[in-house]
C-alpha cells in the first residue's frame, strides 16, 4: 500500500516514520528545495516526547536538547515572578517523560534521518498541486507535472494546506490581532537567564524565553498585538529596531537579548475554527493542515506528532478505509479542539491590558502558587499526561 504525504514538516516526517514502521510504502513530497527549518526553538512537552519515544527518536532529540528546570510566568516590566512549576523534577515522575527545548533544525534533521532510515522516500522541490480519486486509488499531481499513483494521500502541508483547500474549499483563517517576533542568540548574552521556560506577560504583548542546543543558545519569541501585520509566513524578515521598541522598558535580560540579535523574523498569527471533517475517502489531513492553532499553549507540533502515531495505528488496524480515517478523526479531534481553545484563552491571560486586570489575574495565580502549588501544576495534566503510545484504536 502506497501513501503519499504532502509536506515534510514535523507532522509529515513523523507520519512518514510511523507509517513506514507499520509496513506502508511512503513517499513524502516537500515543496522546499532543501529540508531545513528556520533558526528558532521549539518546546517539546512530555506528551510530545512520549510520541517521539514511540517513533524511536526521543534519545536522539534528548541529546541535542536543553531541559528547563521550571516553567515560569513573570511580569514583563518588573521581572516579578507570578508562578514557577518545577518541571524538571515533575516531568518524568508525573508524566513519564522529560520536558525539552530543541532547535527546530536539529529536530527536523533527526526526523528526516529516521524517516529515510525506516525506508521512506523524500521528494524535494515539488509541490502537491491536486489529487484525483479513482475507483481503487488516487493519483496525486505535482507542480512538476509528475503524477504519483497512491492508495492514500496525507495532507501534512501546514496551515495553508493545498490538500485541505481541495477537500474543503477556501480557508476561513482569522488574524488573531497579534504578530510573533522570534530570534535566537548565544546564551552568553544573558548568562543569568535561568534554565526555564519563562512567559513574560505585559499589556497587549508577551515574550517567551528558553534555552536550546544544550543551553548554548537562547530562543526568544515576542508576541505583540498590532494591526500592522505583514502576512502569514514563516519567513518574513523584521526590523530589530521595531522589536526593541515593542519591548522597550522591559526587565533584563529581555533588552540585552533583543540588542544581541542581528536578524529577526516576524509573522502574523492566525486562528482557525475546527474543521467540519478531516478526511475525504482516501485523503486525510494531519498537523497544522487540520488544526493550526495560535502558539499560546506551545502544542501545535505536539499535536502533529500525536496525530501521526494515531493515524498509523488506525491504518495498521483497519487498512486504508473510510472507517480507519473516521476513527483517526474521532480519536484526535476532541483533543486538538480542546488544546486550541486553551491556546486561545491563554492569549488573554498573558496580555492583561492594565494594572487592575493584571492584579486581578496574576495576584490570585501568585497566591495559588504559594498556597496550592499542586493545583497550579495539575492544570497541565490533561495535556502533558496524555500518552499517545497507549491509545487504543
Ligand atoms: C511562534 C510559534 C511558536 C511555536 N512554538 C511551539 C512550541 O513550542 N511547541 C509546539 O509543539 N508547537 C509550537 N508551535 C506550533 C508548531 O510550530 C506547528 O504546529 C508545527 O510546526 C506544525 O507542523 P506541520 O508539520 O503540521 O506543519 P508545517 O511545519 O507548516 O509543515 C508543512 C510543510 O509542508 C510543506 N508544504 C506546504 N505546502 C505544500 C505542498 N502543496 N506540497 C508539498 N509540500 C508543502 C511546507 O514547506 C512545510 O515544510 C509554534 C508555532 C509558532 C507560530
Amino acid at each position: 500500500m502506497k501513501v503519499v504525504i504532502a509536506g515534510a514538516g514535523i507532522g509529515g516526517l513523523c507520519a512518514a516514520i510511523a507509517l513506514t514502521k507499520v509496513g506502508f510504502e511512503v513517499e513524502v513530497v516537500e515543496r522546499a528545495p532543501v529540508l531545513t527549518e528556520v533558526g528558532a526553538g521549539i518546546q517539546l512537552s512530555p506528551n510530545a516526547v512520549k510520541g517521539l519515544a514511540g517513533l524511536g527518536v526521543a534519545e536522539a532529540v534528548l541529546a541535542v536538547s536543553s531541559q528547563p528546570q521550571t516553567l515560569e510566568m513573570r511580569i514583563g516590566r518588573t521581572g516579578e515572578k507570578v508562578f514557577s512549576i518545577p518541571i524538571a523534577k515533575d516531568a518524568r515522575k508525573r508524566y513519564g517523560a522529560p520536558y525539552l527545548h530543541v532547535h527546530r533544525a536539529d529536530l527536523i534533521e533527526i526526523l528526516k534521518r529516521s524517516a529515510e532510515f525506516a525506508g521512506a522516500h523524500l521528494r524535494l522541490n515539488a509541490r502537491v498541486a491536486a489529487y484525483v480519486r479513482e475507483d481503487t486509488g488516487l493519483r496525486v499531481g505535482l507542480d512538476t507535472g509528475a503524477i504519483i499513483p497512491a492508495d492514500l494521500l496525507v495532507g501534512a502541508d501546514g496551515a495553508r494546506s493545498t490538500v485541505r483547500k481541495q477537500m474543503l474549499g477556501e480557508d476561513q483563517a482569522r488574524y488573531t490581532g497579534a504578530v510573533a517576533w522570534r530570534i535566537t542568540v548565544a546564551a552568553d548574552v544573558a548568562p543569568d537567564l535561568p534554565h526555564a521556560a519563562i512567559v513574560w506577560a505585559g499589556p497587549g504583548k508577551h515574550a517567551v524565553t528558553y534555552r536550546i542546543r544544550r543551553g548554548e543558545m537562547i530562543n526568544f519569541v515576542g508576541v505583540v498585538e498590532t494591526d500592522r501585520w505583514r502576512g502569514e509566513s514563516w519567513d518574513q524578515p523584521g526590523d530589530p529596531v521595531d522589536l526593541a521598541d515593542d519591548f522597550g522598558g522591559w526587565a533584563q535580560p529581555i533588552p540585552d537579548i533583543i540588542a544581541a540579535a542581528s536578524t529577526c523574523h516576524v509573522w502574523a498569527l492566525f486562528d482557525r475554527d475546527p474543521l467540519p471533517r478531516w478526511s475525504d475517502d482516501r485523503v486525510t489531513l494531519l498537523g497544522d493542515a487540520c488544526h493550526a492553532m495560535p502558539p499560546f499553549q506551545a502544542q501545535g507540533a505536539a499535536m502533529a506528532i500525536e496525530d501521526a502515531i494515531v493515524l498509523a495505528k488506525c491504518l495498521q488496524k483497519d487498512g486504508v478505509s473510510e472507517e480507519s480515517l473516521r476513527n483517526y478523526e474521532k480519536l484526535r479531534k476532541p483533543r486538538t479542539s480542546r488544546v486550541l481553545n486553551s491556546a486561545r484563552s491563554n492569549m488573554g491571560v498573558f496580555h492583561r491590558s492594565n494594572a487592575w486586570s493584571q492584579a486581578a489575574t496574576y495576584g490570585p495565580m501568585k497566591m495559588a502558587d504559594r498556597l496550592f502549588p499542586a493545583f497550579i501544576r495539575s492544570r497541565q495534566d490533561w495535556i502533558y499526561g496524555y500518552d499517545v503510545r497507549k491509545v487504543v484504536v
